[in-house]
């Protein structure tokens, strides 16, 4: 069984979008407990899955785990060093929710924002991005950005996150330029 009822939306998602190949690098960000890990693990067989959280992620067959923060630059270099090159990021990542909308909202996007700065360091051109975000504010503007420098960005909404209805993933695929060497 999985983790996490989050597992569905992932095997969801990559019906609807084709995101996980065999053999691909997989980056997951806000992994914890690890339910979209066991299903990137399944799709990429002998590739490579690294899940970051805030968390500790239990051990899980053929992944490696990284417990940082993403808001935190380090994190992102810790990253770079053990993967170099990635052709998927994903990030399920959320705020810790204080109930005010407005507020988890703002988190949401800063969230996804530093997600998509990590994806424009480590994805290997035509690589792909997947991110969740809450509806609202600045949402267009993150939008707009992955549209200029994916060859496109669709928003969709996985039956099984209806439920929580104000959650969107944006779908970004086929990015466009290299990846930034780090430390450079
Ligand atoms: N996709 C996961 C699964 O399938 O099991 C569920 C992820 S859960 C919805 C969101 C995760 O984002 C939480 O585990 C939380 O700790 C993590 N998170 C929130 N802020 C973070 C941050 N700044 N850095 C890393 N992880 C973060």
């Amino acid at each position: 069984g999985y983790r996490s009822r989050a597992a569905y939306k992932l095997q969801q998602l990559d019906e609807m979008e084709d995101l996980l190949s065999h053999g691909d690098r997989v980056v997951d960000l806000g992994a914890a407990p690890g339910g979209w890990l066991q299903v990137a693990s399944e799709r990429v067989g002998t590739g490579t899955v690294i899940g970051v959280d805030l968390q500790r992620i239990d051990s899980l067959e053929g992944v490696e785990t990284i417990k940082g923060d993403m808001t935190d630059e380090g994190t992102r270099g810790e990253i770079i060093e053990r993967i170099g090159e990635a052709d998927t990021v994903l990030s399920d990542m959320a705020p810790n929710m204080t109930g005010e909308y407005s507020l988890d909202q703002a988190r949401s996007v800063h969230l996804a924002r530093q997600a998509f700065e990590t994806a424009r360091e480590i994805l290997t051109p035509g690589g792909d991005l997947v991110v969740k975000v809450f509806e609202g504010r600045d949402l267009d503007a993150l939008r707009d950005d992955m549209e200029a420098e994916f060859e496109y960005v669709r928003t969709t909404s996985p039956a099984a996150s209806r439920e929580e209805s104000s959650e969107v993933y944006l779908i970004a695929k086929g990015f466009l330029t290299a990846p930034v060497e780090a430390g450079q």
